[in-house]
């Protein structure tokens, strides 16, 4: 017997893209008549992504980002159909457009289409939907790089609710991928490092942030990453939470990383600027009130929080 996990006593993380209430019915996959009765459901509803952008409907001054499916197959031609689970039995599936379908769509007075990452940002939709669009936008991204087998060069198909394509050709079964990111804040005492990236606003610092390798453990790739951007050695990590961030298909690996040493040398091929903060000033960022208006990410990223919960409990946050 499958128990369900009780989403309700389930702590949210309180990140953007995550605390998703819906239940992946995986075992529902590979079952082609299941999903089949799932999609004509009376309760089957669609979240619609065409290239990287979300089709909303307008209601009044709210956003709607749901669609039943024959809405959705009106509003262009349906590449990929993802199967993204049951909120209270409700089925929930994401639609994928092409990047093209998008265009007709944008004169439609009922319509907004946008971006996630504006969409979290400005909270135009109620935040319960931002997970659901993330593993719809995940995996149907997914889909649209994966047409061809990596093994053989043969076109592939989508199985599996979508959660899989196969190659007829030489049989490879390929699933979707999901790319660990580092992202950690280094400490030493009172004090913590924050970069530039030169594609960061002007004004805006965030946490050390770069891909896990192959081979390589959390800690392993913390250490790596802060050594080679800022030139500091790390001694103890201690894990955070994650984030799923999907641009493209990323995981957010958030740390506390412990810095073993002061002197910050900037590697200039991966990020502009890096300086140590004290918590003073963090707390004027994250406040919005710094004097020459340097500012942290926004709430909905990770590195708000890692740097949050910082400024709160100071080195504690490394136990
Ligand atoms: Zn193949």
């Amino acid at each position: 017997m499958i128990v369900s996990p009780r989403l309700d006593v389930v702590p949210s993380p309180g990140f953007a893209y995550a605390g998703s209430r819906i239940e992946r019915a995986a075992a529902r996959r590979g079952d082609e008549v299941a999903l089949a009765a799932l999609a004509n459901d009376a309760n089957a509803r669609c979240y619609v992504v065409a290239g990287d952008l979300v089709v909303m409907r307008r209601q009044g001054e709210e956003l709607d980002p749901l669609f039943s499916p024959a809405e959705a197959r009106t509003l262009g031609d349906v590449r990929e159909t993802v199967f993204l689970g049951l909120l209270a039995d409700a089925p929930r599936f994401g639609i994928a457009f092409d990047a093209e379908a998008a265009e007709p769509l944008r004169g439609r007075a009922d319509l907004k289409i946008t971006d996630l990452r504006t969409i979290a940002v400005q909270g135009i939709v109620a935040a319960e939907h931002l997970p659901p669009l993330a593993e719809a936008k995940a995996v149907i991204g997914w889909h649209a790089r994966h047409r061809f087998c990596p093994n053989c060069g043969a076109p592939t198909v989508p199985v599996q609710g979508g959660w899989r394509r196969d190659c007829p050709a030489c049989k490879a079964e390929h699933f979707p991928r999901t790319d660990p990111v580092v992202i950690m804040l280094v400490i030493a005492g009172e004090r913590c490092v924050l970069g530039r990236s030169p594609r960061f606003p002007q004004t805006m610092w965030s946490a050390l942030a770069g891909f896990a390798e192959p081979g390589e453990s959390i800690e392993e790739a913390v250490r790596r990453e802060v050594l080679e951007e800022v030139g500091l050695a790390c001694a103890r990590v201690g894990y955070f939470g994650s984030q799923p961030w999907p641009f493209p298909s990323s995981l957010m690996i958030g740390c506390h990383a412990e810095a073993l040493s002061e002197e910050i040398v900037i590697d200039r091929s991966e990020i502009e600027e890096a300086r140590w903060f004290d918590r003073d000033e963090l707390g004027l960022m994250l406040a919005r009130k710094h004097p020459q208006g340097l500012a942290t990410p926004p709430p909905i990223a990770i590195a708000h929080h890692l740097i949050l919960d910082f400024v709160e409990n100071g080195r504690q946050v490394l136990g």
